[in-house]
C-alpha cells in the first residue's frame, strides 16, 4: 500500500514490467525465487548469464560477440556478465524498457565493500545507470536451498520499494537476507555499508612444474562498521536494506582538494 492508500501496483496503476537477472546463472535457485517474487508484483522478463558470474563486478564483455538464447520458459540467456545482461536486455531484447530491474537472489552475502566486487549489485547498478529503478538482493548464507522460503518476505519488501512514486534518482537498494530460517526473520533495518576484513584469503602456492600460482578467495572474513551497518543488522536476524548512490564523489573534500591545487 502506498501512503495515500492506493493499492494499485504502480503509481500509474499499470502492472509494472520487471527485468530479473543475477550473477549465479540462469539455473540458480535464487533466480527462481526472484522470478516468483517479481511475478507476484508485475510482468516478468528474465535475462540472465548462462553460467555463474559471481565477483565479475561491473565488467562488460567487449572483446568478443555475445549470443542470446532462450529457455523453454522464454527466458533470455546470455553468454556474458550480469552487466551485459542488463544492457542487452534493456536495449535490445525487451520490447520496451522495464519499470524495474531486480537482481539476485544471490547465493551468499553482498555487504560492505562486497558491493564493489559483486556481479549481483553491479546488475542493479547498471539498471540505475540506464535510468531504471533497481534492487539487488542477496542471501547471507551458502544454504541456497532455503532461499525459496524467503519469497513472502521479499514480495513484501520489494513491493514497498517498487510502489514508491518518489524512487530516488541515481540510487538503488542493496538487500541482504539474514542467515536464519525465513520464519525467524526479526524484521527489516535500513543500514549503512560496513567494512569486511579478510584474512588468509589470498593463497600463494607452487604448481607441479615449480611455478608460483595465486588463488583469491577462501580464508575467513570478519567485519567492522557502525551500529547501523548491514553486517550488524543481518547478524542480529534482520533483513538489511541499504540505499546506495551511484556518485562516489567525496563532496566533503572537494574544497580542501581545490586548495591543494592552488599556489605553488
Ligand atoms: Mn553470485
Amino acid at each position: 500500500m502506498t501512503p495515500d492508500g492506493d493499492d494499485s501496483p504502480t503509481a500509474s496503476g499499470a502492472r509494472p514490467t520487471i527485468l530479473c537477472t543475477n550473477d549465479d546463472g540462469i539455473h540458480a535457485t535464487g533466480l527462481q525465487t526472484l522470478i516468483a517474487v517479481a511475478s507476484a508484483l508485475g510482468d516478468v522478463h528474465v535475462v540472465a548469464p548462462d553460467r555463474e558470474q559471481s565477483a565479475t563486478s561491473h565488467s562488460l564483455t567487449v572483446h568478443r560477440p555475445l549470443r542470446a538464447t532462450h529457455t523453454p520458459e522464454g527466458h533470455h540467456v546470455i553468454d556474458g556478465t550480469p552487466t551485459d545482461c542488463v544492457l542487452i536486455g534493456i536495449n535490445e531484447l525487451l520490447a520496451s524498457p522495464p519499470d524495474f530491474v531486480l537482481s539476485g537472489v544471490n547465493h551468499g552475502p553482498n555487504m560492505g565493500e562486497d558491493v564493489l566486487y559483486s556481479g549481483t549489485v553491479a546488475a542493479a547498478m547498471e539498471g540505475t545507470i540506464l535510468g531504471i529503478p533497481a534492487v539487488a538482493i542477496s542471501y547471507s548464507s551458502r544454504a541456497s536451498e532455503r532461499i525459496p522460503d524467503f519469497a513472502g518476505v521479499l514480495t513484501d519488501l520489494v513491493g514497498r520499494l517498487i510502489r514508491r512514486t518518489d524512487f530516488p534518482e541515481e540510487t538503488f537498494f542493496n538487500v541482504n537476507l539474514p542467515d536464519v530460517p525465513a520464519d525467524e526473520v526479526k524484521g527489516m533495518r535500513v543500514t549503512t555499508l560496513g567494512r569486511r576484513v579478510y584474512s588468509d584469503s589470498l593463497t600463494r602456492r607452487e604448481d607441479p612444474s615449480g611455478r608460483d600460482y595465486f588463488w583469491i578467495g577462501g580464508g575467513v572474513s570478519s567485519w567492522t562498521g557502525r551500529d547501523d551497518s548491514d553486517f550488524r543488522a543481518v547478524q542480529a536476524g534482520y533483513v538489511s536494506v541499504t540505499p546506495l548512490h551511484l556518485d562516489l564523489t567525496n563532496y566533503r573534500l572537494i574544497n580542501e582538494v581545490r586548495t591543494w591545487m592552488q599556489g605553488g
